[in-house]
């Protein structure tokens, strides 16, 4: 499973309190419930929206952080989805939002592989649902992974147009254990140009290393 390097870390750190196992384990048993992919991939979404608020409602963190829809200066880095996150943003594009397919093909043949990816110029790894103002077209659906990659302070931090940089990330611990059982939950997950450009089935011919 691709879990998110953030995810990851969380449930690395958290996984031995009770408190933090259970809302894995929990989250694993309610998805297990739910057969329609985009039915699960809105639960654990509302599930990262309702943990967030204990976070971001924080006066400090309302003032000093930047993120909200229209800023998109981490919109141009590599982010894991699951499968059914991946049908969920089809869907989008299946019911009439245009993408730029030939870049989602380019973007595709990076495949899971953060270099490549990197090795992309700047404006070329725009998520394909940027639009041209840099507010996210999918908000209410973005992934996982968008929810919980916010900072403290200015968003130029987030910007890698130059290089890959340290963000001032604020933590939110509770969500990243959805997020991780989502990962966990999922037969297949990876970044989001791949696994959206699979669930249109759209094919690229990746060339091996
Ligand atoms: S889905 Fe939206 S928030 Fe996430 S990277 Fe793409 S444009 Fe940004």
């Amino acid at each position: 499973m691709n879990v998110p390097a953030i995810a990851k870390k969380s449930f690395d750190e958290l996984q031995k309190k009770p408190e933090f196992l259970c809302i894995v384990k929990k989250m694993l048993k309610r998805l297990k419930k739910i057969s329609n992919a985009l039915e699960r991939a809105r639960l654990i979404h509302k599930s990262i929206e309702e943990y967030n608020q204990e976070v971001f409602s924080h006066p400090l963190v309302k003032e000093l952080s930047p993120c909200k829809l229209g800023c998109s200066a981490c919109c141009h880095t590599q982010v894991s989805v699951t499968s059914d996150e991946a049908e969920l943003l089809a869907m989008h594009v299946n019911n009439g939002l245009e993408i730029d397919r030939e870049r989602l093909k380019s973007l595709m043949l990076a495949g899971n592989d953060d270099d490549k990816y990197f090795a992309i110029p700047y404006k070329d790894r725009a998520c394909i649902f940027l639009d041209s103002a840099g507010a996210c077209r999918v908000y209410e659906d973005r992934p996982s992974v968008c929810r919980t990659n916010a900072v403290l302070g200015p968003a130029s931090q987030c910007d890698t147009s130059r290089t890959i940089q340290p963000t001032r990330l604020i933590r939110t611990p509770k969500s990243d254990m959805v997020t991780y059982a989502s990962f966990m939950f999922s037969k297949t997950s990876g970044s989001l140009p791949h696994m959206v450009g699979k669930a249109l089935l759209i094919e690229v011919e990746i060339a091996a290393n």
